[in-house]
This record gives structure tokens, sequence and C-alpha cells, in this order.
């Protein structure tokens, strides 16, 4: 196992948890992956990269890796029944995965294939992953699902992604109803909202355009993009009993943009 830093952080509040990532393969995913798995959880890694990929980053911090597409409803069923079966229960689900092509933007040149592709990737796997990951929680009597939407679920973008951010209000949603009508029964249920968070994504829209970059970050209180490991410390928040009153939230982690008129010059 490496070691991870987190200016030298230790705890041990999700040890003997498990929890399944999907998109755990790279960004946010993996952040929080390994941030998790740090607090002492057993991590399974649901994603659609190669075998090797996966099972290599899962071994870096003893963790296991499953080949899953999220837009498939047995993949799904068989990521949870392969976390159930390897560590005995499921207590925490980050349903992570999304995409957000170059071929999904204005409402006027967003094709119905696209939009459809971003609304199965996007939002019906959240649909598919709560259906299937909530009856574990329900029988154990405990649970705390994460669902990835992000801060264009509340704020609107003249540069549109349209399917993209149409799913993530839908995420967003779902999340706040699930959270209601399962509260009861100890699962609780939170949206992350986060703000643009630097993955290579983003990193190679804004190497090529640097106009594209000035543009949004004004927007930003905080004056700079997120790094991964500040979404991983929400997650785990969420994911961890200390955020025990916490759910059907919007849990905004977007450095402020979400509250800003004029941000600071
Ligand atoms: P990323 O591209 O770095 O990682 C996404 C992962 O999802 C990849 O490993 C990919 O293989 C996996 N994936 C894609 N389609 C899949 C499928 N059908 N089944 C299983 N896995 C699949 O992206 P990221 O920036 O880390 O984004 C993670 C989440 O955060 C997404 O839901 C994204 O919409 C959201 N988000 C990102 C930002 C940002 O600025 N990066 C901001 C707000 C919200």
């Amino acid at each position: 196992m490496t070691a991870q830093p987190y200016n030298g952080l230790v705890t041990n509040r999700l040890q003997g948890r498990t929890a399944v990532v999907t998109g755990g393969a790279s960004g946010i995913g993996l952040a929080t992956a390994r941030r998790l798995a740090h607090e002492g959880a057993h991590v399974v890694i649901g994603d659609i990269c190669p075998d090797a990929v996966g099972q290599g980053l899962a071994e870096q911090f003893g963790g296991s890796f499953i080949r899953a597409d999220v837009t498939s409803e047995d993949d799904v069923r068989a990521m949870y029944a392969f976390a159930r079966t390897t560590y005995g229960s499921i207590d925490i689900a980050f349903n992570n995965a999304g995409i957000s092509p170059d071929d999904d933007s204005s409402i006027l040149d967003t094709g119905i294939e696209a939009w459809r592709r971003v609304q199965e990737v996007n939002l019906t796997s959240v649909y598919y992953c709560c259906k299937h990951v909530l009856p574990y929680m329900q029988a154990q009597g405990r649970g705390s699902i994460i669902n990835t939407a992000s801060f264009v679920a509340v704020l609107g973008a003249a540069t549109s992604q349209i399917s993209y951010s149409a799913s993530k209000g839908g995420v967003l949603s779902m999340s706040r109803e699930l959270g209601v009508q399962f509260a009861r029964q100890g699962i609780r249920v939170n949206a992350l909202c986060p703000g643009p968070v630097n993955t290579p994504l983003l990193q190679e829209l804004f190497a090529s355009d640097a106009e594209q970059a000035r543009r949004r970050l004004v927007h930003v209180p905080l004056g700079r993009f997120a790094e991964p490991d500040e979404m991983a410390a929400a997650v785990a928040f969420l994911a961890s009993d200390d955020s025990s009153f916490i759910t059907a939230s919007q849990f905004m982690v977007d450095g402020g943009i979400a509250g800003a008129y004029v941000t600071p010059l």
C-alpha cells in the first residue's frame, strides 16, 4: 500500500466500512478512492477503464477493481454483488462516473444522440446505482450515498453544455428526494456539487485557450480551480459519521461561485 500524506492526517473514521466508487479510475473518483482507503475503508473502484489499469490503481491502496459500465443495469448489479461478496457490506456509494463530451454544447447544435449519451452516463447511471445499492443499505439499516452533481445544477452558463447541465440538475433533485425517502432507514443521500476541478479534462481545455480559463476564474471568489483532493475530503466527510445530520443536501464545494455576485480582483 502506498502511504498518502494528506498533510499528516491520521484518521480511521471509515474503518471496516466498504465503499464503491464509480468513475474511480481518474480525477475526482480516483482521489476519493485513495482518500476513503486512507481513512480505513475497503474500496471498490467501478470503471470502464481496462482491467490492468483499474487493478493497478486499486492495488496502490489495497482496494479492488471491477470493470463496470454504469449505463448497464447488469454491470451495476454485478458491481455491488462483488463488493458485498468480497467485503461483507456496502456502507458508502460514491456515484461519480460522468462525461462531458464536445458534442454536447448549445441546445441549437446538440443532437439527440449526444443528448441521450450524456443523460445515460450522468443521470440514468445514478438511478441504476441508487436503485441497486439501496437494498443492501436497507438490510444493514445504514449507508451513505453521495452522488456527483455539479455547480451547473444550480447556476446557468452562457457557454452551454445543455445535456450535461440538465443531467446534473436531475442528479441533484433525485438525490434530494432519495435523501428524504430513506432518512428514517438510516440511509443518507447527498449531492456533491463541485465547482471547476483541476482534472486532465479541464487542463486540456484551458492549456489550449487561456481566455477560456480567465472567463471562468473571474467568477470564483477563491481565485483558482479546485484540486481533486479537495473533493475527496468533502466526500470522506459525507461518507463518515461526522456528517450524521446531513442528508438530502446540495453540498457545494465550489470555492464560493454559487454565492458570488462581484468577486475580488
Ligand atoms: P474524469 O474524466 O477524470 O473521470 C471520470 C471517470 O469516469 C473516468 O475514469 C471514466 O473512465 C469513468 N467513466 C466514464 N464513463 C463511464 C461509464 N459509462 N461507466 C463507468 N465509468 C465511466 O472526470 P472528473 O473530472 O473526475 O469528473 C468526475 C465527476 O465529477 C463527473 O460526474 C463530472 O461530471 C463531475 N464534475 C466534474 C467537474 C470538473 O471540473 N472536473 C466539475 C463538476 C462536476
